[in-house]
């Protein structure tokens, strides 16, 4: 049996940024240091800085006055910032730079009167975090859900959440463009997103069964999954090795493995000992390495204001 890796998985550079956040910020100030809402959607990574001192809340209200809360990956609304000023918080944010992009487009395309389009998912955090910003309207990606009443000739602008699938996307855009012709489209599926879907493609054309190591609850980690069903080819979503049903494997010469932008290396490595292969081939195109620099107020703890991801990449010389 043979295993086929895609390159890139795993880890992005926001996700890289957010974890050395909650490290820096336990340096700086001591333990502990809040998190609001899980750092990364993934429950080992979260279950990682835990372990150093982290204390995940789900609300700015549940930190304790005065104390330093790190404010997730996945971006947050303004009355979030509000609510920890008026208690006299430390805000660390970690949101990546590629949903503060999201943000700040949205404020723009409103400075102009522009209605605003978000295609995303209701209730994810990313999703959360950027309706805060402005006024928009959600149109779901998976659904044909209903595209706002508003006249043709309105000025329209369309942003997207950053880690959908980005086929759906296109289609929901077309259909947005088809009643707003003149819709000012932005594509803020990230890079990180982009290439793992493009490499699970990949995947998919050459193996029986898809295995993508992830979180249930991570955006990205579902979409690799729909890419792989979307070939035809059968896909499970696990954690680890154990979550793996060796069931699935009977029969199966050929297996693809990938994992989201929000899971460690390790992880994968656990499931490819489990598996035991008689091959490790690598699939896809690879990436650049992306680094995103660290907040102002916690650059002084890194020498030379550079630093070093500390992940532990075993599989490194695949991505
Ligand atoms: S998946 Fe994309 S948007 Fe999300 S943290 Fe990673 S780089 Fe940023």
């Amino acid at each position: 049996m043979d295993v086929f890796l895609a390159s890139p998985r795993g880890f992005c550079a926001g996700v890289d940024l957010a974890v050395d956040i909650v490290d820096l910020a336990i340096q700086q100030y001591g333990i502990p240091v809040y998190v609001k809402h899980q750092i990364v959607h993934n429950p080992k990574v979260v279950a990682d800085v835990e372990a150093k001192g982290a204390i995940t809340v789900e609300n700015v209200e549940e930190v304790p006055e005065g104390a330093v809360v790190v404010f997730s990956a996945h971006g947050s609304p303004p009355s979030d910032y509000q609510i920890a000023s008026r208690r006299g918080l430390t805000v660390l944010d970690a949101t990546c730079p590629l949903v503060t992009r999201v943000h700040n487009e949205a404020k723009k395309y409103t400075r102009e009167g522009k209605k605003i389009v978000l295609v995303g998912h209701a209730g994810h955090q990313e999703v959360i975090g950027t309706t805060g910003q402005a006024e928009m309207e959600l149109v779901d990606e998976r659904q044909d859900s209903k595209l706002p009443d508003w006249s043709k000739d309105s000025e329209v602008a369309v942003l997207t959440q950053t880690t959908l699938s980005v086929n759906d996307t296109a289609r929901a855009i077309a259909r947005i463009k088809k009643r707003h012709p003149n819709a000012v489209v932005r594509n803020d599926i990230c890079y990180a997103t982009t290439n793992r879907q493009a490499a699970a493609t990949e995947l998919a054309d050459m193996t029986e069964l898809v295995l993508v190591i992830g979180a249930q609850n991570s955006s990205n980690c579902n979409r690799l999954k729909d890419v792989a069903i979307k070939k035809g080819v059968r896909a499970h979503l696990i954690n680890g090795p154990e979550e793996l049903d060796h069931s699935w494997l009977y029969g199966v010469e050929k297996i693809g493995i990938t994992s989201g932008a929000s899971t460690p290396e390790k992880q994968v490595k656990a499931v490819i000992e489990a598996i035991s292969p008689d091959n490790i081939f690598r699939v896809g195109p690879g990436e650049d390495k992306t680094t995103f620099a660290i907040p102002r107020n916690l650059r002084g703890m890194v020498s030379g204001g550079t630093r070093q991801s500390k992940e532990d990449l075993i599989l490194d010389e695949d991505n």
